[in-house]
């Protein structure tokens, strides 16, 4: 008798949700995900408004936001080369105001050069700063404060101008004084800057313009590793893959915008798990033109 007064309540209640769990998922195809226990984040790329190169660079990023609404992620990244101007800028800011979520601005080397980091600043505030997604710990990092990407072909890294060089200084202090405090925190802590600090193998090709370059590369991957950084998030290689290197993971994104390197104009979509995993898939724009 027992048995069967224990057995019966817990019979119905496995009954009711039953019956009640169809109904629930027909009336919410669309509801955000609220699980407190992973984190989604988009992450666009290489937009590049007003590029020559990318004339279809404004339908695409409408395209991409409108996909991105549908998805409902927790936040959306852009890691750098929003566009080639403040015009180019303010045609980005305007598609993107659309975006249902909070949206991250990075610099990249079109929208910050070796001399004009006030200009990118006037419009979007920070070059460098933290932001928090739930459980996950952003560090954006301005790539353009650890060397000088002005000139494409340069055959080895060009110096920053001195006035640059203190703006790289002052930076790397303050990533340097984030690892002090987070020395003793567990909490996942993710980067994301515009230029990956080396390359995937060879690709895409053994130009400096590709990567960070000495005596930058030593000074920020310390400071990654003391802020225990296992992930980070960049774009500028228009191409996107997923690659280790110094225990890290390296997630490429691809851009909305221009194929120079081939493969295919998308978006990357991020899955933290509690424990720090970062799933990335690559999300394709069906019919887009670079
Ligand atoms: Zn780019």
């Amino acid at each position: 008798m027992k048995t069967k007064f224990l057995f019966t309540p817990t019979l119905c209640v496995a009954l009711c949700l039953l019956a009640v769990a169809p109904v629930l998922a027909q009336n919410a195809p669309h509801a955000k995900d609220d699980r407190d226990d992973q984190v989604s984040i988009v992450q666009i790329s290489d937009t590049h408004l007003g590029d020559h190169h990318a004339p279809h660079a404004a339908e695409n990023l409408k395209q991409a936001v409108k996909m991105i609404n549908d998805r409902h992620p927790d936040a959306v990244i852009l890691s750098g080369d929003i566009g080639e101007n403040p015009q180019a800028w303010d045609e980005a800011r305007s598609i993107l105001k659309k975006l249902k979520v909070p949206l991250y601005y990075v610099p990249g080397n079109h929208d910050v050069h070796s001399k004009d980091v006030e200009r990118y600043r006037r419009v979007f505030d920070k070059d460098y700063y933290e932001f928090q997604v739930k459980f996950v710990r952003f560090v954006v990092i301005d790539s353009q404060l650890l060397g000088n990407y002005d000139v494409y072909s340069d055959k080895s890294p060009a110096p920053l101008p001195p006035e640059t060089e203190d703006e790289s200084d002052r930076m790397l202090s303050w990533l340097n004084g984030l690892g002090e405090e987070r020395r003793t925190s567990k909490q996942v802590v993710i980067g994301v800057q515009h230029i990956p600090v080396f390359h995937d193998g060879k690709f895409p090709d053994p130009k400096p313009y590709w990567v960070i370059s000495e005596p930058y590369r030593s000074k920020e991957m310390k400071a990654l590793r003391q802020l225990g950084i296992k992930d980070m998030l960049v774009g500028h290689w228009h191409n996107g893959r997923v690659f280790e290197r110094e225990g890290i993971t390296w997630h490429v994104a691809p851009s909305t915008a221009w194929l120079p390197w081939g493969g295919e104009l998308g978006f990357a979509v991020h899955t933290i798990s509690a424990d720090g995993n970062v799933r990335t898939q690559f999300e394709d724009l069906p019919g887009a033109n670079p």
